[in-house]
């Protein structure tokens, strides 16, 4: 019967009425993520220097499955490490598989909890290393013991 269906529809709304909201106003109103959330990777910083403790090996770059981190470097003078020159991160390819802060050797790149991360052009997607390093100045060892 049509009229039946209609009053036990509006059963269901009145007992939702008296429960918690399962909804929040984001963004003003935001829940706590995750310990083990993986968000944009980023470069981890010094936090004597600044400077971003990327020791320019590669392995980051050779590890990722979508190919979206570049680097260009240069070698260092007298210390037998290479100088990181460029580090381009694409997020736009980046499935936060989390492979490369696994592989880096000196915990330099990890993930962060950055995810809000629109923007109105592909180009926007693409990271800088000073960029990169801004947001990791903060970010936690992903993989710490
Ligand atoms: S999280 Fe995965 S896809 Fe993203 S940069 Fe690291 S290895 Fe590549
Ligand atoms: S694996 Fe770590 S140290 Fe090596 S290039 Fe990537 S971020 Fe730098």
């Amino acid at each position: 019967m049509p009229m039946f269906d209609e009053i036990k529809g509006f059963g269901v709304t009145f007992k939702r009425l008296f429960k918690k909201d399962l909804t929040i106003e984001y963004p003003d109103e935001r829940r706590a993520l995750e310990e083990r959330f993986r968000g944009l990777p980023v470069l981890r910083t010094d936090p004597e220097t600044q400077e971003a403790i990327c020791v320019g090996c590669s392995m980051c770059e050779r590890i990722c499955p979508t190919q979206c981190i570049s680097m260009e470097f240069t070698p260092g003078v007298g210390n037998g490490e290479r100088d990181v020159v460029v580090y381009t991160l694409d997020a736009g390819r980046c499935m936060y598989c989390g492979l490369c802060a696994k592989a880096c050797p000196v915990d330099a790149i990890t993930m962060s909890n950055a995810f809000e991360l629109s923007v109105t052009t592909r180009e926007g997607l693409i990271y800088q290393k000073s960029q990169l390093a801004e947001i990791g100045a903060t970010a936690r060892e992903y993989f710490a013991q």
